[in-house]
């Protein structure tokens, strides 16, 4: 048998050697076959991955780039991503067994992330701020944080790297990024680019591995200035733990349990179509899977019944076929955990109406079928826990009060969907529901330029949009005394 493919860290633009010599296989989902060898990252390795990124912060060749400079090399980043798209989306297909459909919709989309925050890159600006006195100039600074450190989780790699990495640099940092050990393919497939955007060398660096033996020392580097993370809830307050010990920030875009209602005067067929879009699409393996559907008593029947016929109809299979709708679970740890949820909505009392089980697909791989549990209470665990998988909660709701009260108990507020023609009450809970994002008549939109934040347990800080820049710079304010009178009494403030 062949070897499998071997890939080495990223560091200050050279392929690099992990420090212990280790490496770790990455399976196909589809197949349950390792396909690759990444190198097993360790602290050895972040610290020189941090050194590099440090040496970069201070090299002129990136400190003194001007900000339309530098948005000419995210503009550059952009287009090469763009070029190289079909092969991205297929190395991510194959690493997480998402839909090679979506993979590509991903990725012909992922330019416009680059091109916007290039866009943005000389628009970062101070101001200047009135003083008390004519002689006393003071402005403020935006200046970059340092070094970042950016973790990622498996659901969508490229997409979830370049919304913390296009910010980042765009605002003059340079970035160590620590993938998902069950999808480090793709960015590697994509790092040789940066340098041929233009990038200097250690601008940006990869450290491959796993979370405590990789993540964990770049989240505790002392070089490292902050701290972007996206993933599970649990690692994200371990993840913050550590960053407010060491006084640091920290971005922090973590799971969900969103609500998706349904009112009775919706269109009932798009209704059920967002539904579908919600949960099943990637396999419920989306941070704003629309995991519990909420429909209103009148149309429950309704909405039962189409959501379900169209749930027995998905084509599960192979992720790189065109004709595919569901593919595998990425991981075989994630598949485990929804069977062990399923079997608790069964113990506690719910009723599966659709799926709950292993498909027949003739394929190795980790598939699990659409599910929907009716008779679930929201205080039952696997309406309160995230299951990330293909698993929908369908209860009824009598009036907009009960929809929010089962919406809002939630430790999570990540995302919500309503359904409804009703425009004023839209607007009546969009502003009521505790999410950072709320859909009506759609779901899973998303848009570089809006801002998108986690409510309650499911993050801190934003991303996405202008905001962001925020999260990625510090203000200094600078203080000019313009007078050439001598100076005063010592012993009182000046303002
Ligand atoms: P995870 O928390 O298990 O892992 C995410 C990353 O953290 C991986 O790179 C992992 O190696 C690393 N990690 C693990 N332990 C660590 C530690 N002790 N220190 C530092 N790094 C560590 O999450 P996952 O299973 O990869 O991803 C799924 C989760 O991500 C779900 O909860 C999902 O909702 C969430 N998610 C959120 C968003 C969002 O925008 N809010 C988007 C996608 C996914």
């Amino acid at each position: 048998m062949n070897p499998l493919p071997r890939h080495d860290h990223y560091i200050a633009g050279e392929w690099t050697a992990p420090a212990d010599g280790g490496y770790f296989a990455s399976v196909n989902p589809a197949t349950a076959e390792p396909w690759y060898e990444a190198a097993r990252g360790t602290a050895a390795d972040v610290d020189r991955a941090v050194g590099a990124a440090r040496a970069a912060f201070e090299d002129p060749r990136w400190r003194d780039l001007s900000q339309t400079r530098r948005g000419r090399l995210l503009r550059n980043l952009g287009d090469l991503i763009g070029e190289h798209a079909e092969r991205l989306a297929r190395t991510e297909s194959l690493d997480n067994g998402k839909l090679l459909r979506e993979m590509r919709a991903q990725l012909a989309g992922l330019p416009e992330y680059f091109h916007y925050y290039a866009g943005l890159a000389d628009k970062i600006q101070g101001e200047v701020i009135p003083g008390a006195s004519r002689e006393l100039l003071n402005y403020t600074l935006r200046e970059p944080v340092g070094v970042v450190g950016a973790i990622t989780p498996w659901n969508s790699p490229l997409l979830l790297t370049t919304t913390k990495l296009a910010p980042a640099l765009a605002a003059g940092n340079t970035v160590v990024v620590k993938p998902s050990e069950h999808t480090s393919a793709s960015l590697l497939a994509l790092a040789p680019l940066f340098e041929e955007a233009g990038f200097p060398p250690g601008v940006v660096n990869v450290v491959t591995g796993y979370g405590p033996e990789a993540g964990a020392p770049l989240t505790e580097h002392p070089g490292v200035s902050k701290v972007t993370f996206t993933g599970s809830s649990a690692t994200g307050r371990r993840i913050a733990r550590i960053c407010a010990d060491r006084l640091i920030g920290c971005t922090l875009e973590l799971g969900g349990k969103s609500p998706n209602i349904i009112f009775p005067d919706a269109d009932l067929g798009s209704a059920a179509m967002g539904v579908i879009a919600g949960i099943f699409a990637a396999a419920g393996q989306t941070c704003v899977a629309g995991s519990r559907v909420l429909v209103h008593q009148e149309v429950y029947d309704e909405v039962l019944e189409r959501v379900t016929a169209r749930a027995a109809t998905i084509r599960i299979g192979d992720p790189l076929e065109e004709t595919t709708e569901l593919g595998p679970l990425a991981i075989a740890e994630q598949l485990e955990k929804v069977e062990s949820y399923v079997e608790l909505g069964r113990a506690e009392g719910g009723k599966v109406v659709c799926g709950g089980g292993r498909p027949e697909t003739g394929l190795d791989g980790y598939f699990y079928s659409p599910t929907v549990f009716t008779g679930t209470d929201n205080g039952m665990r696997i309406c309160q826990e995230e299951i990330f998988g293909p698993v929908a909660t369908v209860m009824p709701f009598g009036s907009e009060e009960e929809a929010l009260a089962i919406a809002n108990d939630s430790a999570y507020g990540l995302a919500a969907g309503v359904w409804t023609r009703d425009v004023n009450r839209v607007h009546r809970m969009a502003a009521r529901l505790e999410a950072g994002t709320v859909w009506a008549n759609t779901y899973r939109s998303m848009s570089p330029m809006s801002p998108r934040a986690g409510f309650k347990t499911s993050g801190m800080g934003t991303e996405h949009g202008t905001e962001v820049i925020r999260e990625y710079t510090r203000l200094k304010s600078v203080w000019v005394n313009t007078s050439e009178e001598p100076a005063g009494d010592p012993f009182i403030l000046r303002s």
